[in-house]
């Protein structure tokens, strides 16, 4: 028998997104905010009108807040990992005057923080090739950041340039861990497909900081370079190399959970995350969870709770769902008022 685990479980990869309704500061493109994709997440999430009465920002807010209460009332999790969604900066290290689809301020992703005590634990998001970049970093780390989150392939940041350097060396003395996207994307476009292979993380590793290697490579669409055997060897091959399983229960992913669960000496590396608000899908899964399996757990109305119980039930071990609270940066789980308990 196991002990009880103290740690809390965490949802270690959950997106926040507005439209700058309520003076958030946020921004979604209007083609990418009218796509198909994004109209199905709305819907799914209750806030497919929102934006008409302007309240779009904090409705999303809100029902994110409501998934993680609701999944920890059901002793699913405790708290969740929100990431704030950096703009694309050019190689000149300006932003970029074109091809901006998406952003969330630092600032708007604490205030939310703020008013979700317990709930959630914001991942500042910082372009390394902001002048002010070593400077960002030091303010929201003070301020209680677990973790920083890069979308390379999308935001353009090449993890090898050196101006990445002093950022990883701030976050290892810090030991404030970086999650980095690996692999496909598919939620917003990509402009350097080549940042998603796992290897260019390297460099981080060299230099101490604790990895996050989101969706640890995998191909999500099928033109996707599939990376996750590059993610398997790194995991290996360096303590502080992690890699999450978010996105694992959506059609582009859930074939991905049962190779990666035979990967002797990578599934204790594994971190557990949804990448909410992509909505997770039991029946992706249907041939491995069975037909009352799947409908129980599909009628799960928290997409948190849901993406938990579909990964519990397709055999991903507890460890997988702690892994997050030993990772975050040393404090921020107290600061934001995060506590485990003897489930
Ligand atoms: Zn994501």
């Amino acid at each position: 028998m196991n002990e009880p685990s103290p740690l809390p479980v965490l949802d270690v990869h959950t997106h926040l997104a507005g439209i700058g309704q309520g003076n958030s500061g946020c921004f979604i493109a209007p083609k990418k905010f009218d796509s198909l994709l994004y109209k199905l997440m709305r819907k799914k999430m209750g806030i497919y009108d929102a934006h008409k009465q302007g309240v779009l920002d904090e409705a999303y807010r809100a029902r994110l807040e409501k998934d993680v209460a609701t999944a920890a009332e059901h002793g699913a999790l405790h708290a969740a990992v929100v990431f704030a969604h950096e703009r694309i900066y050019t190689d000149a290290g300006e932003i970029a005057p074109t091809g901006q689809e998406m952003y969330v301020p630092n600032e708007h992703l604490f205030d939310s923080c703020e008013r979700a005590r317990g709930r959630f634990v914001p991942a500042m998001s910082v372009h390394p090739y902001r002048k002010d970049a070593l400077d960002e970093c030091h303010k929201w780390i003070e301020r209680g950041a677990g973790a920083l989150k890069w979308l390379p392939n999308s935001q353009g940041m090449d993890p090898r340039d050196k101006r990445c350097a002093p950022v990883f060396d701030l976050l290892a003395a810090k030991k404030v861990p970086l999650i980095a996207h690996t692999g496909g994307e598919h939620t917003v476009s990509i402009i350097k497909p080549e940042l998603g292979d796992p290897e260019v993380l390297r460099p981080a590793l060299d230099r101490g900081v604790t990895v996050i290697m989101a969706h640890c490579g995998t191909a999500s669409g099928i033109f996707d370079t599939h990376w996750m055997p590059d993610f398997c060897k790194l995991a290996r091959a360096y303590p502080n190399c992690y890699g999450d399983n978010s996105a694992f229960t959506t059609p582009g992913r859930a074939r991905w959970s049962a190779r990666i669960l035979r990967e002797e000496g990578v599934v204790e590396k594994l971190v557990h995350g949804s990448d909410y608000p992509v909505p997770p899908n039991a029946w992706w899964s249907f041939f491995s969870l069975g037909w009352s399996r799947t409908r129980e757990i599909q009628r799960i109305w928290s997409f948190l709770e849901r993406d938990v119980r579909i990964k519990q039930s397709l055999g991903f071990p507890e460890v997988v769902f702690t892994n997050a609270a030993r990772l975050l940066a040393p404090g921020s789980l107290e600061k934001w008022g995060i506590r485990g308990s003897s489930r």
